[in-house]
């Protein structure tokens, strides 16, 4: 809003309901204040303002930012119909009338801010594998591709390696399903502490029933052969404690260090290692 008072009063409602507030006076800062703060779940805009209205502002926000991720509610006090038509024309999900009851303008900014919180979490939900809470195969692809675009662009080292737990029947069929649960989200676990970097870099997923994943670009993917033997070592060391039980197991692991182009045929040359690895006697690494 260009209006320093009214910047002041919204601000003044929304902090007294515990919101974060960023204020902008126009609609170069909105998108300089978006830009430096990418977790904003929801723009609050005023309709006449200089250089860039408001519609043309949540037009611009919208190139960037869906409604899934950020809300977009137009404020004007003009009384013609058409400028609310405008705003939700330009991507806005809701529109309040200046001077508003503040009732009103609390109960709309939740709504909103609800709706935006309610996808993030089906997101989570859908990108997540229930089990072991590391990526699912679908949030697992989508990651890949992107990673693998940006290494191409980049000409980076790319690494994929797949992952299988060796006789992993003999476990269920020995102590039960749940402790072959247990067993993969131990796997899980040792997975995610070390193939984690600093810098990102690496992305784990569970893409089948005791089939995991690994895709490294950059840095992450040179340091590959090390980790996934550091890894192989470490599921041979460790053990599943359980009530009645301790079960020990081993991994064999696929690693393919070439870029090929597409994700599914880095998968489909790292399953062929891996597959060398079952057949030349478990528990290693092919590269
Ligand atoms: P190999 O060393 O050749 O990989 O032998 P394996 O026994 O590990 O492989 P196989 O493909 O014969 O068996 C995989 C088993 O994994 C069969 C299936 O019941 C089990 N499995 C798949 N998903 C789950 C799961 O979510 N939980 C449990 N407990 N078991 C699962
Ligand atoms: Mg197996
Ligand atoms: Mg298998």
């Amino acid at each position: 809003d260009d209006s320093r008072v009214t910047r002041h009063y919204i601000s003044t409602l929304l902090r007294a309901q515990g919101y974060n507030v960023l204020t902008a006076s126009n609609g170069k800062e909105a998108l300089a204040a978006l830009n430096d703060h990418q977790d904003i779940k929801l723009l609050l805009v005023d309709y006449t303002m200089p250089e860039m209205d408001g519609a043309l502002l949540a037009q611009e926000v919208r190139k960037t930012y869906t409604p899934d991720r950020m809300a977009i509610i137009g404020m004007s006090n003009a009384d013609a119909p058409s400028t609310s038509i405008r705003f939700l024309k330009s991507g806005s999900n809701d529109y309040i009338k200046k001077p508003f009851q503040i009732e009103e303008f609390y109960c709309r900014m939740s709504l909103n801010v609800d709706m935006v919180l309610q996808f993030e979490t089906i997101r989570t939900l859908a990108y997540t594998d229930f089990l072991t809470g590391v990526c699912n195969r679908r949030r697992l692809f989508e990651l890949a591709e992107s990673a693998l675009a940006d290494a191409g662009r980049k000409r980076l080292p790319v690494a994929v390696a797949m992952l299988d737990i060796d006789h992993f029947k003999r476990i269920n069929d020995a102590h039960g399903h749940d402790v072959g649960d247990m067993t993969l989200r131990h796997l899980a676990g040792l997975l995610q502490s070390h193939f984690a970097t600093p810098d990102g870099g690496r992305h784990v997923g569970r893409i089948g029933g005791e089939e995991f994943c690994v895709v490294a670009t950059g840095a992450a993917a040179q340091a590959m052969p090390e980790a996934c033997e550091a890894l192989r070592r470490a599921v041979e060391e460790s053990k599943v404690e359980t009530a009645d039980a301790t079960v020990c197991f081993t991994v064999s692991i696929g690693l393919v260090e070439e870029d090929l182009g597409r994700f599914e045929d880095l998968l489909k040359a790292a399953d062929a290692k891996l597959y060398a690895a079952k057949t030349g006697g478990r528990n290693r690494l092919v590269r």
